[in-house]
């Protein structure tokens, strides 16, 4: 069977090098005589793949000595109840900008633990969440604790493009469907958090980078593996940690430091949302009802306009090698998810592919 080009939400594709590296390594790791899989996460070859995928992150990503990076588990949506767990002081006020389904779940779960405020929302817009919303200063409350963003809108395919100015309050970003897609300034956050498996690695382990002093104030009933002061004193290893998501971690940031880091990444991320956006203005046949200048680059939706057509489209579509495009159930349409490891010859195919369609199947309307 050939390897198709799967434009899943996620777990989505890796570098084809990292999985036959994986692939390998996997009976034998270096000198070891066994799998990364088997190893205890106390020897020397583990603390040392630890080691590197921490480095070569911080190279990638440019972090800042005053930010910890920690390597937890539970997924992005543990880290919808951490954050207010560990950053809430005696106010427990925290400001959320609402503008998809992933933060207001976040901002659900902050309320079993702090005084929730929604700063801003685009649920009112229309349709729903197709835009990030404005903000200023003005918007957030001078005692809020920090305010949470979630930087790229996974399902309704929108991404902040620009980073809220929240004066003295910490900013923390969920930036799961987005990290290492392009250069981001690290120093304008104070956390951002993301679940592996769309430009990181398999599901299984979630980053944090938090910088410093945020660390050390976690509520006496945070759970211990939620505590990011007992994370950051172990590096990680409070317990045993998902080993094999870290190594493969660890091999897509070497992956992505050797094809000229996330200055190149965007520039490739760039040419293939390119490609499909401008595809998609040129045409009348699918519509995409994102706000322009909030288009992700990661995540692109669009819409035939009827419900039985979408549905052939994604149908025929993953016969042709072009798998899980049907649009999140909550937006309907398609979603093609083109994240770092999408090649560009894959979007050449859907756009094609799209044409294609178009021609075999007109809609009476037009
Ligand atoms: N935030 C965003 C932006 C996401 O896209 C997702 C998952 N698709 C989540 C949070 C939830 O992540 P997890 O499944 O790792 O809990």
């Amino acid at each position: 069977m050939e390897r198709v080009y799967n434009f899943s939400a996620g777990p989505s594709m890796l570098p084809l090098e990292v999985l036959e590296k994986a692939q390998a390594e996997m009976l034998c790791y270096g000198e070891s005589g066994m799998s990364v899989m088997e190893m205890s996460h106390r020897s020397k070859d583990f603390m040392d793949i630890l080691a590197s995928a921490e480095s070569s992150l911080r190279k990638l990503m440019n972090i800042p000595d005053n930010y910890k990076v920690l390597f937890m588990q539970g997924g992005a949506s543990t880290q919808f109840a951490a954050v207010p767990l560990n950053l809430l002081s005696e106010h427990k006020c925290a400001d959320y900008i609402v503008s998809g389904q992933f933060s207001k779940k976040a901002a659900t779960e902050a309320k079993k633990y702090a005084d929730v405020a929604i700063a801003a929302s685009s649920g009112g817009a229309s349709p729903a969440f197709s835009t990030v919303p404005e903000t200023t200063r003005s918007d957030f409350r001078p005692d809020a604790d920090y305010v949470h963003i979630c930087f790229n809108n996974t399902i309704y395919g929108t991404k902040f493009h620009y980073i809220p100015d929240t004066g003295n309050i910490p900013l923390v970003a969920d930036m799961s469907s987005c990290i290492l897609s392009e250069p981001v300034d690290v120093s304008k956050f104070a956390l951002i958090y993301a679940g592996a498996q769309k430009n990181v690695a398999p599901a299984g382990v979630t980053i944090v980078i938090i910088r410093n002093d945020l660390i050390g104030n976690a509520a006496p009933e945070t759970p211990a593996m939620l505590d990011y002061k007992l994370m950051a004193e172990n590096d990680s290893m409070y317990n045993t940690p998902p080993c094999w998501c870290i190594y493969i971690a660890k091999l897509v940031f070497d992956w992505l430091l050797s094809i000229g880091g996330l200055e190149e990444m965007k520039r490739r991320n760039e040419k293939k949302a390119s490609l499909l956006y401008d595809y998609l203005d040129s045409q009348q046949y699918y519509t995409a009802n994102v706000d322009r200048k909030c288009r992700s680059m990661m995540n692109v939706v669009f819409f035939t306009g009827d419900a039985d057509l979408d549905a052939k489209f994604a149908k025929e579509a993953a016969a042709a090698g072009l798998k899980n495009l049907k649009g999140h159930r909550s937006v309907g349409g398609m979603r093609a998810s083109i994240y770092n490891c999408m090649p560009y010859e894959g979007v050449e195919k859907l756009v094609e592919f799209m044409k294609q369609f178009a021609k075999d199947n007109p809609k009476l309307a037009l």
